[in-house]
């Protein structure tokens, strides 16, 4: 194992994250099943277009008249095909960062910005503010996600256990969490110089200055950070450093 090195303070904080990727929901042998039929109809129509070329002289040249049909056919399955064997879901990543869904621009929620989380429809939805400040919503589909769903359930548990309304019938539908799922990545570092502080709301201008709130990632300025975090988790540690690192800085109200 690595020896831990001495952070900075403010960094020390450990991110981790995992990725999931989305199963496809449809029965490989549909899909199979259906390129099949397409890839027939495709090359029936095909031969039966063109194939008289081969075969008959000009003057005798006579397409069967269903060709273009099944031409037609045959394509129009072998898109649905394709469409159906392509899952619709984006890739998800769950961690110290919250819940985020990678599609388009990567749209994530933070677990202190999480308003609620529901199972709708076979997917747990999870409700709250995004990263540029809008409401941001991410369905995650008990069938194309079970791993991210579960392990999103198991983290808001233990961070925003209070925002979960799932009845028990309901947590029983969604599969246990286990370790070895996902794909284990580096997040990058928390972005912290331009946060607000959540309980002075003063700028974060300089980085050592921040604390993060290690369950929910909340972020506070040294001199601000409560006892108890809002959601609920002590804050002791944070204070206690910011004591031992500056016994000598006084603190100005600015
Ligand atoms: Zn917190």
């Amino acid at each position: 194992m690595a020896k831990l090195t001495k952070r900075k303070p403010g960094s020390k904080h450990q991110r981790w994250e995992k990725r999931f990727l989305p199963r496809s929901t449809t029965s490989p042998t549909l899909v199979y099943g259906l390129g099949g039929l397409g890839a027939l109809g495709l090359g029936g129509g095909f031969w039966g277009q063109f194939g008289s070329y081969l075969h008959k002289a000009p003057e005798d040249f006579e397409a069967w008249q269903y060709a273009p049909w099944l031409l037609a056919a045959g394509a129009i399955i072998t898109g649905v095909a394709i469409w159906i064997g392509t899952s619709g879901a984006a890739s998800v990543r769950v961690g110290s960062g919250g819940v985020a869904e990678e599609r388009g621009q990567g749209r994530r929620i933070a677990w202190w910005a999480i308003e609620s989380i529901t199972l709708q429809n076979g997917a747990l939805v999870v409700k709250g503010t995004g990263e540029t400040g809008d409401d941001e919503t991410i369905t995650l589909s008990l069938a194309a996600l079970p791993e991210a769903a579960a392990l999103t359930l198991k983290e808001a548990s233990t961070r925003v256990g209070d925002k979960i309304t799932l009845s028990a019938e309901e947590r029983e539908t969604v599969p246990a969490s286990s370790k070895s799922e996902g794909e284990s990545i580096t997040p990058a570092p928390l972005q912290l110089v331009g946060k607000r502080c959540s309980k002075s709301d003063k700028v974060i201008a300089y980085e050592p200055d921040a604390r993060v709130c290690p369950r929910c990632e909340r972020v506070y300025r040294k001199e601000s950070v409560p006892k108890t975090c809002a959601c609920g988790a002590s804050l002791a540690h944070l204070r206690g450093n910011q004591d031992k690192a500056s016994p000598e800085v006084a603190e100005s109200d600015e």
